[in-house]
């Protein structure tokens, strides 16, 4: 059996190693265009910051390595340029010329490559994109040879990964961004706090507007926005996506989706004995069943080590599961992660769900360090959860991973408060941040807790009577127009004032996270009124604003 694989990064690689693992006699040659193979894609931003001194260090195997402890054939500087699938072939360029490589099984792991907008300028020496060794050698180069200010373009994972590094190593950085906010998958409350902390590492944003032109000069370019901003840069880094590097077997008959290779459940494509894993591919959403590519590591990596199984073990291997896009990205202090959809996905696919926000802190807040992990959970109307995500200073990537587990486990809202997670006070806290969401979910699905959604202010202004319940001081720092402040501790002897002032209008409450405006709403409720309590309170409201 001859197995070549095309691509020898994350996907590819992770299949030629799980292959050999399983087939000690196959021929297993691993055909990849650039220069290195198994480099830390997901580590170059850090070297461009000088976090990851060498790039050696980004170099976790090399050909001689792999072909020593897996005797796999691995040829970089070989880029596939053609396919003939009748054949069952492949057409490989090299600096010696060109050669066709025939094949029993072929994957193809290409990733994807940056897009590069047809603006003008973008040609300029001093736009680069960030996907190879080589790009983060470059833009490591540049902040050598004394770059003092940089742009930005695109504001997703990498465009801040890189922003936050370059702003690290004493840039003057700018980020643009066509949406209306940094991370456009995070809900927009969430990103305020991101943006937030990236205007404290002193990273400038420019966001609904994107750059329409770079002007190259003689000691800068200038990178011209949509709205007549003129930014002058010795670096910009162009981050604005990356499309399925398909085109060439796409023109031999792969099937592909907008670009990206269609696979079935085991990673086979409509042609015979062609496989495909990795950002090239297309993946199913696991909540809202929408088909697009997915393009993280650990998803790759899983892929590519079941297209193995499933060349290898076609009998037993198990389907690669539908994608729930859980990342995280840190941006200066703060970690920022998500996992299953967010609320605009479930909009579209027209999912009713409900939406909560908590503020708990990562671990007992009476332990010193404590600091909030500002959380979103969306469930369905079964309790079912669909979607998290979460900003916060530490605990992050707990949270969003035990979230993570749930919805790949079909968990409810009820399980969530069952889960039994490790708590000492330095780590959690006896309620963790997941079991309080479960709790508050359940809540709400038995009517226990009702909310409303900062999203909702203005109709709950012009229709309700707002009861601000936390202290006269919080009260005095900025409040709701036109609420009534009655700090909940007082409410079960203030209830005539309420009644006064609603004049038979519904009341809305409201404190500083959504902990004592439930204890409020609950007192309200069981005096008759018609009452609901403001998820997320202020700390969600003004993020919102
Ligand atoms: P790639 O890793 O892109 O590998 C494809 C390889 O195929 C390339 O080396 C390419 O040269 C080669 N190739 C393409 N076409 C041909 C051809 N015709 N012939 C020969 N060779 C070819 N993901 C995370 O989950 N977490 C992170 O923190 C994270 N950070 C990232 C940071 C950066 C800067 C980048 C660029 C990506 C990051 N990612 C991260 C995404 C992650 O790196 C990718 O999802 C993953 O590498 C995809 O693996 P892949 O094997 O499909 O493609």
């Amino acid at each position: 059996m001859k197995i070549v694989i095309v691509g020898g990064v994350a996907a590819g690689m992770s299949c030629a190693a799980r292959a050999r693992r399983l087939d000690a006699s196959a021929e297993i040659v691993v055909l990849e265009r650039g220069e290195h193979v198994s480099f830390a894609g997901c580590g170059l931003p850090y070297h461009v910051g000088g976090e990851i001194g060498s790039s050696e260090q980004l170099l976790v195997q090399t050909p001689t390595s792999l072909r020593a402890a897996l005797n796999l054939d691995v040829r970089t500087g070989h880029d596939v340029v053609g396919m003939d699938p009748q054949a069952r072939t492949v057409r490989v360029r090299t600096a010696g010329g060109e050669e066709t490589v025939g094949y029993d099984a072929l994957v193809l792991a290409p990733g994807a490559r940056a897009v590069r907008p047809p603006l003008p300028g973008i040609d300029s020496p001093r736009v680069r994109t960030l996907r190879t060794v080589a790009d983060a050698v470059a833009l490591r180069g540049r902040v050598d040879d004394g770059a003092r200010r940089a742009v930005v373009l695109g504001a997703g994972f990498i465009g801040l990964e890189a922003a936050e590094q370059l702003a690290q190593a004493r840039l003057e950085v700018t980020v643009v961004e066509l949406s209306p906010h940094v991370l456009p998958p995070l809900e927009p409350e969430l990103a305020a706090v991101a943006a937030a902390e990236l205007e404290r590492i002193g990273v400038a944003l420019h966001n609904g507007t994107a750059a329409t032109a770079v002007e190259p000069g003689t000691g800068e370019d200038v990178v011209v926005l949509g709205d007549g901003t003129r930014l002058p840069a010795d670096l910009v880094v162009l981050s604005v996506g990356a499309r399925p590097d398909t085109a060439i077997f796409e023109a031999a008959g792969l099937e592909c989706e907008r670009g990206a290779i269609r696979v079935d459940e085991h990673g086979r494509t409509n042609l015979p004995d062609v496989w495909a894993a990795g950002d090239a591919v297309v993946s199913t959403d696991a909540v809202t069943g929408v088909r697009r590519p997915v393009p993280l590591a650990g998803a790759a990596n899983r892929a590519g080590r079941q297209v193995a199984d499933a060349i290898l073990r076609h009998d037993t291997a198990r389907p690669i599961p539908t994608s729930l896009g859980t990342a995280i990205v840190r941006v200066g202090a703060l970690a920022t992660a998500m996992t299953g959809a967010n609320r605009a996905a479930l909009a579209h696919a027209g999912i009713a769900h409900h939406t909560l926000h908590l503020h708990a802190s990562q671990h007992a807040g009476w332990y010193p360090g404590a600091s909030p992990v500002h959380l979103v959970v969306h469930f369905g109307l079964d309790g079912c959860l669909l979607g998290a995500q979460a900003v916060g200073a530490d605990g992050v990537d707990k949270r969003i991973d035990v979230l993570a587990t749930a919805i790949r486990g079909g968990l409810t809202v009820d399980d969530l408060i069952d889960l039994d997670l490790a708590y000492a006070p330095p780590f959690g806290a006896a309620k963790d941040p997941v079991n309080l969401a479960g709790m508050a979910g359940a809540n709400v699905l038995d009517g226990t807790l009702r909310v409303w959604h900062a999203a909702d202010l203005d109709d709950v202004v012009a229709s309700a009577l707002v009861v601000d319940v936390r202290s006269r001081a919080e009260f005095a720092s900025g409040h709701v127009p036109g609420a009534l402040n009655i700090p909940h501790t007082e409410l079960r002897e203030r209830l005539g004032e309420v009644r006064d002032a609603a004049a038979g209008r519904a009341v809305r409450v409201l404190c500083g996270s959504g902990v004592r405006s439930h204890i409020a709403h609950r007192v309200l409720t069981q005096a008759g009124f018609d009452s609901a309590s403001l998820s997320g309170g202020m700390l969600t409201l003004r993020a919102t604003l």
